[in-house]
């Protein structure tokens, strides 16, 4: 018998009673799993397994994929009763979905995650919540190996390049400095703002603690229609190359 801490990612029902569950597990990371009648009315497994909770699943081994047994850990009490932490809890499983292939270990990514959802579950006011989304992506590409290049045109080189007019090229991954703008060859590519880079730098250089101890937090926030344009561009070019 085994056991590991999980999230459920999706589920789809199959035959009558039954439904696959795939599950970011803390000690296999995704896995998928069929829970054997949990449609049946009697099925007491099913409410256990709804998403956001953090759950302990039980199945018989790695090659029967049948669960056993699931106890709540964490059912995320605030997440669940409030709409807007609920969508950017389930978007965040949803990335996972969409991006982890594959049955690898991945506990900096088990722990980002439980440390965002609980982030999340805790968080006092609207502003808190769209942070931990950015922080939850900024930290999910690098650990991924996306880290984008903020620091230095990738084209020549230049590193005092913090001027007002900063390109980002989604397809080299790089800041573009503005004398190497004119031979841009894609029309994936953003302007940027220095308080925009400033606020990617600091997403992707600093830890949770670190921006929460210093209030970091409002600054990104301006930034949010531009980081969340950022993200979503970026998110897409990955997903092309994935
Ligand atoms: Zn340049």
């Amino acid at each position: 018998m085994y056991t590991t801490p999980a999230f459920t990612l999706a589920k789809k029902n199959i035959g009558e009673d039954d439904r696959e569950y795939c599950f970011f597990t803390k000690k296999f990371g995704k896995i998928s799993m069929i829970a054997k009648g949990i449609r049946k009315p009697s099925a007491k497994l099913s409410g256990q397994l709804e998403p956001p909770r953090l759950i302990n699943i039980s199945f018989v081994s790695a090659n029967n994929k049948k669960i056993t047994g699931a106890i709540v850990k964490n059912s995320f009490s605030n997440i669940a009763s409030d709409v807007q932490k609920e969508a950017i809890a389930l978007y965040i499983l949803s990335l996972i979905n969409q991006f982890i292939i594959g049955e690898t270990q991945d506990l900096k990514l088990w722990n980002l995650l439980k440390e965002t959802m609980e982030f999340i579950d805790k968080a006092e006011d609207n502003n808190s919540v769209n942070f931990a989304k950015l922080y939850f992506i900024t930290k999910f590409v690098q650990n991924a190996g996306f880290e984008p290049n903020l620091t230095e045109c990738t084209s020549c080189g230049a590193v005092n390049v913090l001027g007002p007019k900063i390109v980002f090229d989604f397809d080299k991954n790089s800041i573009i400095c503005r004398n190497c703008q004119d031979q841009l060859k894609t029309n994936n590519f953003m302007n940027l703002n220095l308080q925009t880079l400033k606020s990617l730098q600091l997403l992707f250089g600093k830890n949770l603690d670190y921006l929460i101890k210093n209030e970091l937090d409002l600054p990104i926030l301006n930034q949010k229609k531009a980081l969340n344009q950022f993200f979503q561009t970026y998110l897409k070019t990955l997903k092309n190359i994935y």
